[in-house]
């Protein structure tokens, strides 16, 4: 059994996937070719944005915003101190500080409590100015974003939703990359939404944000004058191949995305008894990029997953060391703890997820793991 099945989608989608890809290869626009301006306005449309902007990485997309925002150094970034790396490296990449808030027990993501004493104890050092937050939608569940803006607006925060896990999650009816002043997300392969190599994209309502991103991602470029460069910008396009893969998979994410929903129910009746289950929020519903468990005894964790491979099941931990606790941030000054982060990191456990379980995969994980576990 694979952790995540993507030979399984690959077969489904084979026939469009080389046709797009031939077209691509027979037209030779390898960079900015009408595939990517066409993807863009497709996934605007599907999260509910007026503007989507392709780049080259999940990461990008939150280096580029905080670029476009004058975020640098002297300033605070917020962010959840249990997700991956990236969140909190875009933000030392533009030279500002990533100040770990503490998560919610429950669903992981970022605790608005302490996000405001986070706010607050940077205030009272004074040595940083709060500048802006990036929300997590962890493992597919937007964060909860009805607490979270208006505290944001409160303290003069930017909002940056790092949907990287969350494309296909909703809260209160809408979609995940639909909130704050722009949304980011991943295509690594294996994220719900991926391309066949690296690729992300950014999303606003804001036109001078909108403008100011397209300009960012290819050298500060001047819309009106291909060889004046406005300002200093990267080099981060999604290459048109993959625009062409994702608009193949972008025809069935709906179909895939209720596959995993009807996987998760089944996981939660199964390893219910077990081990705890996601938790969704009420108004929420996760497009899960992960199904993470949390054992009864963490101390037995390297057990359980060793007891879990010797059946054949694929099992990962995402993620066991929070970011505070990274050796990159050992020198970052230190606003509070995180003690929720840290009691997540040590108990939880992804089992395999992906569109195309069987149940008789489920089954088998379900065994291995009353097995692992007694
Ligand atoms: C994957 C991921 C990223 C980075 O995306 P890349 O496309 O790999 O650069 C950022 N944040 C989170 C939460 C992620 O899971």
């Amino acid at each position: 059994m694979q952790f995540i099945d993507l030979a399984a989608q690959q077969a489904r989608i084979a026939p469009r996937l080389a046709e797009a890809m031939r077209q691509v290869l027979a037209e030779g626009r390898y960079i900015g070719g009408p595939q990517v301006a066409e993807l863009e306005q497709r996934l605007a449309a599907y999260v509910g944005r007026r503007f989507c902007i392709a780049c080259a990485s999940g990461t990008d997309a939150l280096i580029l915003p905080l670029l476009a925002m004058g975020v640098g150094p002297g300033d605070a970034v917020f962010v959840p101190d249990f997700t991956f790396f990236a969140t909190a490296e875009a933000v030392a990449a533009v030279g500002a500080v990533p100040v770990f808030v503490d998560v919610r027990p429950d669903t992981y993501n970022m605790d608005p409590d302490d996000l405001r004493r986070k706010i607050e104890a940077v205030r009272a050092a004074g040595e940083l100015t709060p500048r802006a937050v990036i929300p997590v939608d962890l493992f597919g569940q937007p964060a909860d974003y009805t607490a979270l803006l208006p505290l944001a607006a409160q303290y003069g925060l930017r909002v940056i939703e790092d949907a990287a896990q969350g494309f296909g999650g909703t809260w209160q009816g809408r979609k995940a990359c639909a909130f704050g002043d722009v949304s980011a997300t991943s295509f690594f392969p294996a994220k719900p939404l991926g391309c066949y190599g690296d690729g992300g994209a950014m999303f606003t309502d804001d036109p001078a944000l909108d403008a100011l991103l397209r300009s960012l991602r290819v050298h500060g470029s001047d819309p009106a004058d291909k060889y004046n460069n406005l300002r200093v910008g990267r080099n981060s396009r999604l290459d048109t191949l993959q625009a062409a893969v994702l608009l193949c998979k972008l025809e069935v994410f709906s179909d895939e995305l209720a596959a995993r929903h009807a996987a998760a129910a089944r996981y939660d009746q199964l390893l219910g008894p077990l081990a705890g289950i996601p938790a969704v929020a009420p108004g929420a519903t996760s497009s899960y990029a992960q199904y993470t468990l949390r054992l009864p005894q963490p101390a037995r964790r390297p057990a359980v997953i060793a007891a879990l491979r010797e059946q054949g099941v694929p099992a990962m931990v995402y993620y066991p060391r929070p970011l505070h606790a990274q050796t990159a941030f050992a020198g970052a000054p230190d606003y509070g703890p995180c003690p929720v982060a840290e009691a997540a990191a040590a108990a939880v456990l992804s089992v395999p997820m992906h569109p195309y379980l069987t149940p008789a995969d489920q089954t088998a994980v379900g065994r291995a793991l009353a097995a692992a576990l007694a």
